[in-house]
């Protein structure tokens, strides 16, 4: 078996993905009164910075990193508390820190056209990389796999980088990451993309 289709994902009656490692962060809450899995957010991040492989990701979400290893942790991550639904490593493979049911804190200060409050309504998925690195073939696979899985299972109608949500405060998924790749792998309309395929435009289009 190879492509896209062929590792599938599932997504259980509790906002778990049965195939995922499980992380279970103290990070979330609940979500808002009637807010529901509308916004998939994509990501990445390193730890340290463009250095991959290592604890620092899981240690940051489950509270639990060490800021006096390393000088970026201690100017940045002291006390800061983070989470993310789901996280791709380099080799694919999946992580899942958070129930999609729940509210995670990814996306931080954030605007989707008008709606704020990014993390209300929105699934998070960080890639393991940087904005200077090219993503793993095994990484366009499995986040192609989990967003299928995702958009039959709740009801969402886009997709947007950090950078997209958080213009000037976030850089990420950065200049490598390949939407078309992530449209076409996971076949999904042009209205999926909003900041790729504006919406205006294809109201416009004959
Ligand atoms: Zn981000």
């Amino acid at each position: 078996m190879s492509g896209p289709s062929a590792a599938p994902f599932a997504v259980d009656a509790h906002g778990w993905v049965p195939a995922a490692h499980r992380l279970p962060s103290p990070n979330f809450e609940a979500r808002p009164a009637g807010a529901v899995p509308s916004l998939i957010v994509v990501h990445n991040i390193s730890l340290p910075p463009d250095t991959f492989g290592g604890p620092g990701i899981t240690d940051l979400f489950l509270d639990r990193l060490d800021c006096d290893a390393h000088p970026f942790y201690d100017a940045n991550l002291r006390g800061v508390r983070v989470s993310s639904h789901f996280v791709i490593r380099r080799d694919g493979v999946l992580e899942q820190y958070v129930s999609c049911d729940e509210r995670a804190w990814h996306a931080g200060l954030s605007n989707f056209f008008g709606r704020e409050r990014c993390n209300d309504f929105s699934i998070g998925i960080e890639l393991e990389g940087s904005d200077t690195t090219a993503f793993e073939a095994a990484q366009y696979r499995t986040l192609a796999a989990l967003v299928q899985a995702l958009v039959a299972r709740y009801p969402v109608d886009g997709l947007a980088g950090h950078s997209d949500i958080a213009p000037g405060r976030k850089t990420d998924p950065g200049p490598h990451f390949d939407w078309a790749r992530l449209q076409r792998d996971a076949q999904l309309a042009d209205s999926y993309f909003p900041y790729r395929h504006p919406r205006d435009a294809q109201r416009a289009a004959p």
